[in-house]
């Protein structure tokens, strides 16, 4: 057992966030703490905020305010959504902490970051993003495929962005490597309000 003392802590509310109905009315959204190269980028995670927060759920997303992650946090909070945070004490600075979110929890480190955001959500879904992110969605379907962790996860794959994984995601199930079942966890779409139902109604 580690002996590491904890040194979690949580700040907020810092908003007029609507009231959080807890981790089984929350979804976990993994994205991109640039923008990208294209608008389009951007009008996804505005979307996917805006829907998840007009269907009555929380995002609990890395705590940033920078690219994709602040674009998401920015349309939640716009809809009168909870939106929770959770960041590691080292990246908690005026420059990446988005300051107006329901709640910023401060952890010690990227894996106590993950656990806690796996722990605050009943689902995933996945945005466009860089190797945090590839690192996030590989995390979830690890331990959603050991059952440690069975919970939704949806990845948005508008314009494309993902055809090359969802490629290769299929030549690991043809070479044996990765079980259909378990390829069938990664749920894809190419559309934000139809991902998000999706999402939502397999939570329930
Ligand atoms: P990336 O896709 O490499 O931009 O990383 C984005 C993912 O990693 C997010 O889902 C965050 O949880 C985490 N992350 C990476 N950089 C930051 C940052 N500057 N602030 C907060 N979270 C970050």
């Amino acid at each position: 057992m580690s002996q590491t003392p904890d040194k979690s802590e949580i700040r907020g509310p810092r908003g007029g966030a609507a009231p959080g109905g807890g981790a089984a009315r929350r979804i976990c959204v993994f994205c991109g703490s640039r923008f990208g190269r294209l608008q389009q980028y951007r009008d996804q995670a505005t979307a996917v905020g805006a829907a998840i927060a007009r269907r009555g759920f929380g995002v609990v997303y890395g705590g940033g305010h920078v690219g994709l992650m602040g674009t998401v946090a920015d349309a939640a909070l716009a809809e009168g959504g909870e939106v929770i945070g959770v960041i590691p004490h080292a990246l908690d600075s005026r420059e990446v902490s988005h300051t107006g979110l329901s709640e910023l929890h401060l952890v010690d480190t990227m894996f106590d970051r993950k656990k806690l955001m796996a722990e605050l959500s009943a689902g995933y879904v996945v945005l466009p993003g860089g190797i945090g992110t590839l690192d996030e969605l590989f995390e979830a379907m690890t331990n959603s495929q050991l059952g440690f962790d069975p919970k939704p996860i949806g990845l948005l794959n508008d314009h494309g962005y993902y055809d090359d994984l969802v490629r290769f995601l299929d030549r690991l199930t043809q070479e044996e490597f990765l079980a259909p079942e378990h390829r069938a966890l990664l749920w894809v779409e190419d559309d934000p309000e139809e991902l998000v139902a999706r999402v939502v109604a397999a939570i329930g």
